[in-house]
């Protein structure tokens, strides 16, 4: 089944005609359910443009956005904010998780906000909390634990609702390289224990070879696709050659290390 698709989009920003400016040109995109995509580009390409467009967040000058079905330009401002609730799941580079609550209040705020039974909320968030292996730290607060602890609370947050698609922006951006191993790890899991459909973003080829596919964007177009085979190390070096034949500038990120 088709959980997202998006049909030639075209982004153009700026509204007078010198100042105009193509960040996506007839960009399409396809994931089935349970798939596991990575987007990657250089800086300005287009990847947040495409995000937030995907996200919902903002809309393409033209094309067409499907998400199970639905295209979410048919929809209100306030249909459109339920759908996004309902059928999304966001991971951000920043985490965005509310300090003055606790890891647990977080990760049940999607439930919470659909007036969900407690008893059902706790049963969902053992079972994450379980998979992810963040029992311990669900009663602390942001300033308690680590960023990589922080990720995987933002992790399960993306996923108690049970969303058609996660998207994620450079989940490994602010994490070390032993932190970014254990939010890719937990990432897999989610994908492979609960089927979870996933589209992230990153300039980090390490983060990208847990994708089953990438898709390499290049000034705003697609530029070209691979697919991983049985073993993550040879994707990984698949990832750095089809990054050098793509060329322009990834400085802009790549916070995260791996020696
Ligand atoms: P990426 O995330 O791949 O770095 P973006 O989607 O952020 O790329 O940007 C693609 C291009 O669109 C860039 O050249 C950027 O400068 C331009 N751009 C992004 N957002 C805006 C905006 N709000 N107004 C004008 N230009 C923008
Ligand atoms: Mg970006």
């Amino acid at each position: 089944m088709t959980v997202l698709q998006a049909e030639q989009l075209c982004k153009i920003y700026g509204s007078s005609k010198s100042v105009q400016y193509r960040a996506l040109n007839n960009f399409g995109i396809k994931i089935q359910e349970g798939e596991f995509v990575g987007v990657m580009g250089p800086s300005g390409s287009g990847k947040t443009t495409l995000l937030n467009i995907l996200a919902t967040i903002d809309k393409p000058t033209s094309g067409r956005v499907y998400i199970n079905g639905k295209d979410p330009a048919t929809l209100s401002n306030k249909q459109l904010a339920i759908f996004r609730r309902r059928e999304l799941g966001f991971i951000f580079q920043d985490f965005n998780l509310l300090d003055t609550l606790s890891m647990k209040q977080n990760i049940i705020l999607p439930l919470a906000l659909e007036k969900m039974p407690a008893a059902e909320m706790d049963k969902r968030l053992q079972a994450i909390a379980e998979l992810l292996g963040i029992n311990p730290i669900l009663d602390k607060r942001t300033y308690e634990v680590s960023g990589g602890q922080k990720q995987r609370a933002a992790i399960a947050r993306a996923i108690i609702h049970a969303p058609s698609i996660i998207l994620a922006d450079e989940l490994t951006g602010n994490l070390d390289s032993k932190a970014a191993k254990d939010v890719m790890e937990s990432l897999k899991d989610l994908n492979q224990k609960m089927r979870a459909t996933i589209l992230m973003v990153t300039h980090d080829p390490f983060a990208a070879s847990y994708c089953d596919r990438i898709v390499f964007i290049k000034d705003g177009s697609f530029f070209s696709e691979i697919r991983r085979g049985a073993n993550r190390p040879a994707f990984f070096q698949q990832i750095l050659d089809a990054l050098s034949v793509l060329g322009g500038n990834f400085d802009d990120l790549s916070r995260t290390r791996h020696s």
